[in-house]
């Protein structure tokens, strides 16, 4: 099958033949539609989070249809897999058998089996999916716009999930960085809440997407004067919670200043940054917190949003073989929301 394989850390991918796997017992070989690509396979490449093992095959967003059954998957027809069966696929591979995978939170099980990270990702013809388990029945969302949504569309569900309980009548709610994950990021908060939005973010056209998905406010955190227009907008208090989908020093200095008293900053972006946390910058009761991926439930509720036509899902979509563009114009900020490729 074509794959676009990391050979090393820096390197740009090389599309090449590689052998197709065939699905062992309770395996399942899935013929990829579509694969996202997410920010964090640049720190991947870049070795910033360093992949588990190379050569990889990276891809960790990835939808399309049942190819063939191993031997011991149920059998079709008894209410399991059928070959041809449109599915989306759960990424955060775990053991199956700790306490946080038995509860469907396998994206931190400890031993992460993680598709994309090692083993193999979606960036190929074909993907080898270890178990059923992690197989979502994709219904009659289009597979292109669907494969986002197991990462683009699943981490913010359940970041915006943990600030619900903050986001009582009246608050307001920050989304730092309207990339392939902020843009749902906004969309939930609206779904779910009624605070007030702003979306804080470098780039004048995401600002614009910001405001097209709902988001009462759009602003460039990097200005002089962010913390204060921010303040301002959330009445003086701040924001009872603010959402870091970039994760730089800058961002997490600017959301942690900005918060409300008892507030939550979510971080999402693995880039790296850190604050000082101390009794003195959190007098207020301000809490910090990261959001890992997400469950298999938040997958489904974020797949159940989405069959009922309640997610905008802006997709740009390219050809496998030029991977190598897509990380770029990544790289550069210029993907409107999030780019897959087919293969
Ligand atoms: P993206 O490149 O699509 O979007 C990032 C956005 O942030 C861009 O629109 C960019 O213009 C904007 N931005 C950059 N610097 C900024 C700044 N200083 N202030 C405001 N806006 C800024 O990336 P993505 O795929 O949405 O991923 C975002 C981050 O989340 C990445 O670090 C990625 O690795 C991480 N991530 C984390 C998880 C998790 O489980 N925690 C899951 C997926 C991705
Ligand atoms: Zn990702
Ligand atoms: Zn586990």
């Amino acid at each position: 099958m074509k794959a676009a394989v990391l050979h090393a850390i820096g390197e740009p991918l090389r599309v090449e033949e590689v052998p197709t796997p065939h699905p062992g017992p309770g395996q399942v070989l899935v013929k990829i539609a579509a694969a996202g690509v997410c920010h964090s396979d640049l720190h991947l490449r870049d070795g910033s989070v360093p992949p588990f093992r190379l050569p990889l095959i990276m891809g960790h967003e990835n939808a399309g249809w049942v190819a063939a059954l191993g031997p011991g998957t149920v059998e079709p027809g008894t209410g399991g897999l059928a070959e041809g069966d449109p599915v989306v696929v759960y990424g955060g591979w775990g053991c199956g058998q700790c306490r946080f995978c038995l509860g469907g939170q396998e994206q931190l099980c400890d031993t992460m089996r993680w598709s994309g990270l090692a083993p193999d990702g979606g960036y190929a013809e074909y993907l080898l999916v270890p178990a059923t388990r992690h197989l979502l029945p994709a219904g009659s969302l289009d597979l292109v716009r669907a494969a986002g949504l197991t990462d683009a569309g699943l981490t913010p569900y359940r970041a915006v999930k943990k600030a619900l309980p903050h986001l009582l009548a009246g608050t307001t709610a920050v989304v730092i960085g309207v990339g392939g994950l902020g843009q749902y990021g906004i969309q939930y908060l609206k779904l779910l809440t009624s605070a007030t939005v702003i979306a804080v973010e470098t780039a004048p056209a995401k600002r614009q997407l910001a405001l097209s998905l709902g988001a009462d406010h759009a602003i460039d955190g990097s200005a002089a004067g962010a913390l204060e227009q921010i303040r301002e907008l959330s009445g003086g208090e701040g924001p009872a919670a603010v959402i870091d989908f970039v994760g730089v020093d800058a961002t997490m200095r600017l959301g942690l200043a900005a918060l409300a008293r008892q507030g939550l900053f979510v971080l999402v972006g693995l880039a790296g940054g850190t604050v000082p946390v101390g009794f003195f910058t959190q007098a207020t009761e301000a809490a910090v917190t990261t959001s890992n991926w997400g469950s298999r439930n938040d997958l489904a509720e974020v797949l159940a949003l989405a069959q009922e036509g309640k997610l905008t899902a802006t997709t740009e979509s390219h050809r496998l073989d030029d991977i190598n563009d897509v990380l770029k114009r990544l790289e550069h900020g210029l993907v409107e929301g999030r780019a897959v490729v087919v293969p």
